[in-house]
């Protein structure tokens, strides 16, 4: 998505090796009008397979999510990562292990949210290593929902994510597909291999 690729490369900041910071318009500041057109952008890829729910991880999954919900019509769950006092049983939980914080954290959803006759679209910021996607699976499938595909806003193509989660049989749709860090630049799969 060219409009995202280029708010990337004029306030992303290439922390280290590996991590990207763009909390100018997505993890922190958000931009609302490149949040909808994102939305809009997962709803155009998405449109026509039956999906009956969003799934994604607070808090930078939401806004993106929101903006798909609406275009596509259906609600959208947040998996939070924080004990919650009104969100204590009757749950879905799945272990994620942080790759930017290190740690390892529970996420949780109400088992009344997802249920075995939904077809859900899993959205997240960053896909990485995979670790939050593998997460929204495993409570999708404790829900016996079934999976639509998977749209991520940032993928670093050169981590492991991507594979990992297509061995998996499912169909990623990143809109900027980071390809490398090279001194610091963002360097993008070129748009005729990113499909
Ligand atoms: P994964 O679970 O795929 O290893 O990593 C995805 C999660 O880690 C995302 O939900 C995101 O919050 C965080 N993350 C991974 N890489 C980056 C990055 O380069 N920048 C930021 N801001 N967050 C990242």
């Amino acid at each position: 998505m060219k409009v995202l690729e280029e708010r990337i490369l004029k306030d992303g900041v290439v922390l280290g090796k590996d991590v990207l910071k763009v909390d100018n318009f997505l993890n922190h500041q958000i931009d609302p009008v490149l949040m909808q057109e994102m939305g809009n952008e997962f709803a155009r890829y998405f449109a026509g397979k039956g999906i009956t729910k969003i799934l994604t991880v607070e808090t930078s999954g939401i806004a993106p999510s929101v903006f798909a919900g609406l275009a596509l019509g259906v609600p959208v769950i947040f998996a939070r990562k924080h004990k919650s006092l009104t969100l204590t049983d009757n749950l879905y939980t799945s272990k994620v292990y942080s790759f930017t914080k290190n740690t390892t954290n529970d996420i949780t959803i109400s088992r009344n949210f997802i249920t075995s006759t939904d077809n859900v679209l899993l959205i997240d910021d960053f896909l990485a290593n995979g670790q939050a996607a593998k997460g929204l699976v495993d409570i999708c499938e404790q829900a016996q929902a079934s999976i639509a595909g998977i749209g991520i806003v940032i993928e670093k193509s050169f981590q492991p994510g991507r594979g990992d989660l297509e061995k998996l049989g499912f169909d990623i749709f990143s809109l900027a597909r980071i390809r490398a860090f090279e001194n610091g630049v963002v360097k993008f799969i070129e748009e005729e291999e990113n499909k």
